[in-house]
């Protein structure tokens, strides 16, 4: 099949840095849907207005609109890549989208940061290593279990846990500050202690400088209802129990045992010395560069 490339007028958008959220100031995607299926994605719901989900469709003039944008913003800051899309899609490892991106961004002299659920991350160690020279970097894998076997079936079509999380060794002994998202957390099938502990042991494994964890899941229209199905599928039985318990909620999570998970898992990264408060991840991947000349750039 060829590939579906689409006009794309704008590629970096600037918004207020987000304290609750990486503390982050520009915002980009190069890329349109998103193929790893996870059944919970919630970058399908209507008000995204993203049609046909799941085939990714590359934005043409991609590198050449961003060139651009970066060179007139007075500002520099950090970049983030994910939000909508995973910039480290099947597309990319011929594409180099990404990649091209954060060449971009090296030589204007902002910093990035990257979501991804791929493994195909650690191939651009080098070129993030360069940036990490000049200005902040942060790399956050999305790992919502270490059960192979349950991925399988609540991402189906991304890199398995193991992969992702040799990814983030990689990058780790690289010197690049990356860490692991673990969210969201789904009522009944993730929501165990035992799971969200083998999750943290994991991470500290390979040495990952944070988790961030969420602990529940945020369902709303085309979303719920892809959930819902997907749940049918393999979770026979569960999506009646969440319409029973969450009905038309926007937030989903059991709360007494969200409760009892976020203490668990506080205290296994407490256990660990490893960072799972916003702001101290936030402080810990920016404060290298604030010295006096940063101060004023970032
Ligand atoms: S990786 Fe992100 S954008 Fe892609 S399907 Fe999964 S949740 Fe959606």
């Amino acid at each position: 099949m060829p590939v579906p490339w689409i006009p794309a007028k704008t590629i970096l958008s600037s918004w207020k840095p987000q304290p609750r959220w990486f503390g982050t100031e520009y915002n980009m995607n190069l890329y349109r849907g998103c193929s790893h299926g996870c059944i919970y994605c919630d970058s399908r719901s209507e008000c995204y207005g993203v049609d046909d989900f799941d085939l990714i469709r590359p934005k043409e003039r991609a590198l050449e609109i961003l060139e651009d944008e970066l060179g007139r913003r007075r500002r520099k800051g950090v970049a983030a890549m994910g939000s909508m899309s995973d910039p480290y899609n099947p597309l990319e490892a011929s594409l180099e989208l990404t990649r091209g991106a954060l060449e971009l961004i090296n030589r204007a002299r902002f910093g990035a940061a990257v979501a991804t659920k791929s493994s195909l991350v650690a191939r651009d160690a080098d070129i993030l290593e360069e940036i990490s020279r000049h200005s902040p970097v942060l790399v956050k894998v999305t790992v919502t279990t270490v059960d192979p076997a349950l991925a399988a079936k609540i991402e189906p079509r991304a890199p398995s846990p193991a992969e992702r999380l040799e990814a983030v060794r990689e990058l780790r002994s690289r010197g690049i500050f990356t860490g692991i998202l673990l969210m969201p957390v789904l009522p009944w099938i993730t929501d165990s202690d035992e799971g969200v502990r083998s999750l943290v042991r994991a991470a500290s494994g390979v040495n990952a400088s944070f988790i961030y964890g969420a602990f529940g899941v945020t369902l709303r229209d085309r979303q719920r209802e892809w959930y819902y199905s997907s749940l049918d599928r393999d979770f026979p039985g569960l999506s009646d129990r969440y319409r029973t318990l969450f009905g038309e909620s926007y937030g989903c999570a059991r709360r007494d045992r969200a409760a009892a998970l976020e203490r668990v898992f506080r205290r296994e990264c407490g256990d660990r010395n490893i960072l799972w408060r916003m702001e101290d991840i936030i402080t810990a991947y920016r404060s290298p560069y604030r010295g006096p000349e940063q101060m004023e750039l970032f």
